[in-house]
Parts: structure tokens; C-alpha cells; sequence
């Protein structure tokens, strides 16, 4: 049972995903393995995937490198031109990519075509920024000379990326690279290779389009970590830029930190969000439940700490354990949904095994946890969110685990609040509730979360593409989308030019010969 993908078909033979795209071209390797592909939503077959080996990933970045060089020289305004055509053809196919990511990743449709407008979003930013890649003019301290700074094309970029945002991630890489005039190989995540090879499809149709855009501007290897380590220890990429675990990240940092390369790190967070006595709990719990169970868990930026004043908490916790009970949890494709299955059955005992931590080390479960039997596909893992009670960041609380479990703390003082923030190993999302400017910019400020992203009156998730979008700790320092994130695309130079007549040294020197 192959899913109809119209407009955005990936190459297919048989029930059979090519391993990879290079320059274009479909890559079916004789006697590659294969992965069985299976819908969260209900266990049913996708079709079989192909995986490439380190020395298919090894030609993708040679094939890379070629394109590199043409593609360098181009304007940087017609690289732009390419990002316009890429983002024209996914504003036609907006509905069918959504689907494709529903079927292969679970979320819900209005989840889905969010990720899908995502790309449509960079693409507008990417054309824009591509005429304004913008060095600086600097002061000479020398008579009759002048510097200035450029920003030049770095090579070809490596991008790895995980299950959970399977188009946007990607794209906030890619459509930055291309019209940075970088070339990209990218390894998606061995769980959801059909939105990589429908989105390869799409772009390679735009690249055509384009006489100057060379065929191998962007390359496709599907594997697993093994492809991974190989473009992350490959000396012809300057820059890897990696997304998921803490545990991956560790291992790609050290790989290209081993080569003296670059590496932009998005990796885990454990997010929490501060309560004030001032809070508008109307809007709280909103934001609270479309963060913390919305993508049912599985985003990075998913709210996973609530951190209550206690004067707040009776009054909360049971309007959110209400809200919780009649959550609409099942499959996407049946209307009024609102989160669906987790990734896999691994996924689940991941939950299970949290929660199990959890009350050993002193939490309470309030609701939530199970799977969920009635009214949805058998072979998805549907599971009820849950909420657990906790003295403070336990050890299974500073870990993240990617399920729908919410730890909720208590307070007294705001500097609590904010050392209970920051007291876990990642730092990439955090926002507080409060009606007092005083407390907001606190939050804010130098002393305050020391999270990549610090939110006032609104949740931790669903970042807009114009900022710069990452996290510090163990979240890997990297940023991404908005902002200047580009500058991590290209190299700097720094050029002093001497349009006189004499030759004076810098800081005086005196070196007469
Ligand atoms: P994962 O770490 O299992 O896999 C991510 C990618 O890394 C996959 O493509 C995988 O094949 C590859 N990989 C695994 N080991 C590797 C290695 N040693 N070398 C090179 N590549 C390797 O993550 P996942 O389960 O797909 O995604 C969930 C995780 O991603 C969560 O921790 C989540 O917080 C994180 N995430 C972070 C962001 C962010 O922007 N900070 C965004 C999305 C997801």
C-alpha cells in the first residue's frame, strides 16, 4: 500500500525508496540493505527503503563539491531566484507534502501544513536576505587605506536532521546554504525518508528549472549513524549542521571538532515555563496544553517543566488535568484531532520507563500515561499525556524524554523559579507567565533564563522563522532561520586595501629596508 503522491511523487521501483539522490538522479545500490517502512498512524507498510553506505555518502559530498565550485560565482540575487522557484512549487504542493508528513511523522493536518508554511517562510526570508548578505566598511587606522569585510560562499553543508520536524528543519538549512551559495548533502532521519525524497523531488524540479542552478546543488543519502559519521568526518564539508539527541550531537561534535571543522548543534531541551502569582490562567492553559502535549510530546521546544507559584497551583492544576481528560487524542486523519500517535513502539517504552522513574523517585502521576486502546488504529502508539507531580528537577526530569509527560514543581520566589529554569543540562526554550514587567524582564535579562529562547505570555514551542532559532548547554549552541543565523553559511574575510602611495605598517611599526 504505497501512498498516492501527487505532484511530489519520490522515485520509486516497485514497493522500493532509492538510498539516494545524487545530482538528481535516483540511486537504487545492488544489494543495499532495507528498512521496512511503517506508519505511526496505524502500523501499515509504507514500502521498503533502500539505505546508502559511507561511500555513497562519499560520492553525494564529491558531487557536492562540484557544484560547490559553479555555484559560488553565481549572483548571489539569482540564487535567490532559485529559493523563489523552490518556495512557487511547495506554496503548490503545500496540502500533498502535509500529507506525506502526517502519514510518515503523525502529526496532525493543521501541524503538518504549519511545518510545510515553515518552509514556505524561509523561502521568503532566503530571497530577501539574498540581496542583502551584507559585509561592513571598517576605519583604517592607516592614511589612505581602507578595510571592509566579506561574506563569501563556505562549501559544501552537511545537514542531519531528525524525525520530528522532517521538511522544516531541512529547509531552514538549506534554502540559508543555497542562497549563501553553498551546496548541501543531507542525511534525514532514517524514520521518516519519504518527506525527504518528496521534498528532493520538488527542489530537484526547481534546480532544472534554472540554467545556472548546477545538478548537484542538493544531494540525498538516506542511512543510518554510519552516513552520518562520514559526512561529519569528511574534510570536504566546512559545516555540519546537526538536529536531534544530546547523544548524537556528542558524537558529531567530536567528529568534526577531530578535523578542526564547524559544526551547528540543535539538539535536545527540557523546557520549562514559570507561573506567576499575576498570570492570566486563561491564557496559561492554553498555551500550556498546546505545548506540552500538542506534536503529542515530540518537539524540541516541547513544554516539559511547569514551575507553579504556589498560590497558583490549586487553582491550576485542576483546570489543566480537565483540559488534559478531554484532549482529542487519535488518528490525524479524523477530524477535530488534536495530537496523534508517538513515532514508534520505542518511543513509548521510553514514556513508560520515565514514568516508572518518576514515581520511584518521588513524583506523582495526576493523569495521563497510557495507551490508548479504544477508537484508534491498533498499530499506533496512542498514549494518554501525562501530567506527574515533582518535588523539583528530579534526575528523570532533567532528562529528556520525547513523549507528552509534564513534570509540574512548585515556587515561592521568582529567583527559585528562575534556578529551577536553568537547573537542568539543556537550554533551549523557556517562558514565564506574569502581568508585572518587573518579573518579565528579569526573565530576560542577565540573570535570568539562560535558554536560547526566553518567552513572555507565550508558550516554549512554535518558534517564527524570523529569529534566530537554537539553545546553549547541552542543546549545542547552534542557531538557525532568522535573524543573522546565515553568517554560519559563509566565510568571512577581512580585507585591507592600500590606495596610496607609501606602505605605513599597523601600530606604527617602523621596518625601513
Ligand atoms: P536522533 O539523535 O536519534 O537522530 C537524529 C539524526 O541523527 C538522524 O538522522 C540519525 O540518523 C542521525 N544520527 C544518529 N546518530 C548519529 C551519529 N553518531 N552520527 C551522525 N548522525 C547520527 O534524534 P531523533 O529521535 O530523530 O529526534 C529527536 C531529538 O531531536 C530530540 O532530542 C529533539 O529534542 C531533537 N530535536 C532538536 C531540535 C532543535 O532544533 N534543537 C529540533 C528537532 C529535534
Amino acid at each position: 500500500t504505497l501512498p498516492v503522491l501527487a505532484g511530489v511523487q519520490p522515485p520509486v521501483r516497485g514497493s522500493t525508496y532509492p538510498a539516494a539522490i545524487i545530482d538528481g538522479e535516483a540511486r537504487f545500490p545492488e544489494g543495499a540493505p532495507a528498512r521496512a517502512l511503517k506508519s505511526p498512524l496505524d502500523g501499515a507498510p509504507l514500502g521498503s527503503q533502500l539505505l546508502a553506505d559511507p561511500a555513497l555518502a562519499a560520492e553525494a559530498v564529491e558531487r557536492a563539491q562540484a557544484a560547490f565550485m559553479a555555484w559560488r560565482t553565481v549572483p548571489a540575487p539569482r540564487r535567490g531566484e532559485l529559493v523563489r522557484r523552490i518556495g512557487e512549487a511547495v506554496r503548490q504542493n503545500k496540502r500533498e507534502l502535509a500529507r506525506i508528513i502526517t502519514l510518515e511523522a503523525g502529526k496532525i493536518p493543521a501541524e503538518a501544513e504549519g511545518e510545510v508554511q515553515e518552509w514556505i517562510d524561509i523561502c521568503e526570508f532566503a530571497v530577501g536576505l539574498s540581496r542583502q548578505l551584507h559585509g561592513l566598511t571598517i576605519a583604517s587606522e592607516r592614511p589612505d587605506h581602507r578595510m571592509m569585510e566579506q561574506w563569501l560562499p563556505l562549501g559544501p553543508v552537511g545537514v542531519i536532521t531528525a524525525f520530528n520536524f522532517p521538511v522544516a528543519v531541512w529547509a531552514w538549512n538549506a534554502m540559508l546554504a543555497f542562497v549563501c551559495g553553498d551546496s548541501v548533502i543531507w542525511k534525514p532521519s532514517e524514520k521518516t525518508p519519504l518527506c525527504a525524497l518528496a521534498v528532493q523531488t520538488l527542489v530537484g524540479q526547481a534546480i532544472a528549472s534554472m540554467d545556472e542552478a548546477p545538478a548537484g546543488l542538493s544531494q540525498l543519502v538516506v542511512g543510518l549513524a554510519d552516513v552520518g559519521e562520514a559526512i561529519a568526518a569528511d574534510t570536504r564539508v566546512p559545516l555540519v549542521s546537526a538536529t536531534g539527541s544530546v547523544r548524537m550531537g556528542k558524537r558529531v561534535a567530536a567528529t568534526v571538532g577531530a578535523r578542526l571543522g564547524r559544526s551547528l548543534l540543535e539538539l535536545g531541551g527540557n523546557n520549562a515555563m514559570i507561573v506567576t502569582p499575576t498570570a492570566r490562567l486563561d491564557l496559561a492553559l492554553r498555551a500550556i496544553v498546546f505545548a506540552a502535549a500538542g506534536t503529542a510530546g515530540q518537539r524540541c521546544t516541547t513544554l516539559r517543566r511547569l514551575i507553579v507559584h504556589e498560590s497558583v497551583l490549586p487553582e491550576l492544576l485542576p483546570k489543566l488535568v480537565k483540559a488534559y481528560e478531554s484532549l482529542p487524542v487519535g488518528d490525524p486523519r479524523v477530524p477535530g484531532t488534536l495530537v496523534g500517535p508517538l513515532i514508534d513502539a520505542a518511543s513509548f517504552e521510553a514514556m513508560q520507563l520515565a514514568l516508572d522513574d518518576a514515581k520511584i523517585q518521588g513524583g506523582r502521576i495526576v493523569c495521563g500515561g497510557r495507551r490508548i486502546a479504544d477508537n484508534v488504529p491498533a498499530g499506533g502508539f496512542y498514549v494518554q499525556p501525562a501530567i506527574v507531580e515533582v518535588p523539583g528537577n528530579l534526575k528523570v526530569v532533567c532528562h529528556e524524554t520525547f513523549a507528552p509527560i509534564l513534570y509540574v514543581m512548585t515556587y515561592r520566589e521568582l529567583d527559585e523559579a528562575i534556578a529551577l529554569n536553568n537547573g537542568v543540562p539543556q537550554g533551549l526554550s523557556s517562558a514565564i507567565f506574569t502581568e508585572r514587567m518587573q518579573e518579565a524582564e528579569r526573565f530576560m535579562a542577565a540573570a535570568g533564563s539562560d535558554c536560547g529562547i526566553a518567552n513572555v505570555n507565550i508558550g516554549t514551542s512554535g518558534a517564527e522563522i524570523g529569529g534566530a532559532f537554537g539553545g546553549e548547554k547541552e542543546t549545542g549552541g547552534g542557531r538557525e532561520s532568522g535573524s543573522d543565523s546565515w553568517k554560519a553559511y559563509m566565510r568571512r574575510t577581512t580585507n585591507t586595501i592600500n590606495y596610496g602611495d607609501a606602505l605605513p605598517l599597523a601600530q606604527g611599526i617602523r621596518f625601513d629596508v
